[in-house]
């Protein structure tokens, strides 16, 4: 068969290098295609706590780790944003934006999620300009000055915590009167001198100056019925996160929310494609979840490989 790899991983964060790992492991020609740099979203925070064998590790260093032991089985990296895969009988053709055409016999998609906007119109214009998705990367922009941040899930829980170290202060402003991550997240939060939990405050609409910068956000005060305006020189929005697999679009694979539906084998019902990782349904996405997904997605597929050229030979 006219192809140039046993396996392509779509997606280089921990679901996707874990199935290169395996996948390398089991003697397949491995590539990962990642449109940014190996790591996906670890790479974006600042400590891990909860991953075995590390009580606290970085993001970044944790990615590089995982990226050197792919490199070092021999797993390949093409940089590339895809935009759809095509099926040419037990051929799958992996298109990039690029124009590139990648051909393998198994496909895994580990492409995880891209971070939800507020959905204003200036959602765009004020990036760069106060609006910030990433407090590691623009933290330490706010050094001694006034930042928000929205949600209260994990992420925003901490992403608070982590931008005390730079910022004056933190406004931590959630939309109901209860938290939506963990406990020991909501503690180190609660009982942190620097950051103001503001309760039942819906984001409404960006303060915005006149030389187009963020001047804050105008919330709708549930308890008093009102809108108000809270001023600060940084916006971080951490309100969740929508699955990566635009891509996909004709594809009778996703549920009503776009993740991709699996079964415990990580198999998509489409022959040779799997998918493991946050873009997969599932209720605990965590950086172990993920691995693990990674892990079974490879051998299911190094099966069915094994399969189709045992069908060739
Ligand atoms: P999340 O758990 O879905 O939380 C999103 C938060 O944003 C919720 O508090 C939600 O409020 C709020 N929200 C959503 N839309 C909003 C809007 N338009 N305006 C204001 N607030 C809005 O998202 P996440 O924190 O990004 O976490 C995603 C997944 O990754 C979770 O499963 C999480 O546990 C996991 N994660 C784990 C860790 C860890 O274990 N250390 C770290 C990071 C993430 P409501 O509660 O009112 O809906």
């Amino acid at each position: 068969m006219d192809v140039q790899y046993d396996l392509i991983i779509v997606g280089a964060g921990p679901a996707g290098m874990t199935a290169a790992i395996y996948g390398s492991r089991a003697g397949l020609k491995v590539a990962m295609l990642e449109k940014e740099a190996p790591g996906g979203k670890m790479i974006k925070t600042d400590l891990i706590c909860n991953y075995p064998g590390d009580d606290e590790i970085n993001g970044a260093d944790l990615s590089m780790k995982m990226f050197t032991h792919t490199s070092g089985l021999g797993a390949d990296y093409l940089y590339g944003n895809i935009t759809g895969i095509e099926f040419e009988g037990d051929v799958r053709v992996v298109k990039t934006d690029d124009g590139s055409s990648y051909r393998s016999l198994a496909v895994i998609v580990a492409t995880g999620s891209v971070e939800r906007t507020l959905g204003f119109p200036e959602d765009d214009l004020l990036l760069g300009k106060g609006l910030s998705y990433c407090a590691v990367c623009d933290g330490a922009f706010f050094k001694q000055k006034e930042v928000l941040v929205i949600g209260g899930g994990n992420s925003a829980l901490e992403e608070a915590l982590y931008l005390t170290q730079f910022a004056s202060n933190v406004k931590l402003v959630i939309r109901r009167d209860v938290f939506r991550g963990d406990l020991i997240n909501q503690e180190q939060v609660l009982k942190h001198p620097k950051i103001e939990v503001i309760r039942n405050h819906v984001p409404d609409h960006y303060l915005v100056s006149d030389d187009n910068r963020l001047e804050g956000v105008a919330f709708y005060n549930k308890d008093e019925d009102k809108i108000v305006e809270i001023k600060a020189d940084g916006l971080f929005p951490y309100i969740g996160q929508d699955p990566a697999t635009e891509f996909l679009g004709g594809l009778d694979i996703l549920n009503e929310e776009k993740y991709i539906k699996v079964n415990d084998k990580m198999e998509t019902g489409i022959s040779g494609l799997y998918a493991a990782g946050d873009v997969v349904v599932k209720d605990l996405r965590q950086i172990v979840t993920a691995a693990s997904d990674g892990s079974i997605a490879a051998q299911e597929a190094f099966y069915y490989i094994q399969a189709l050229k045992s069908k060739e030979s």
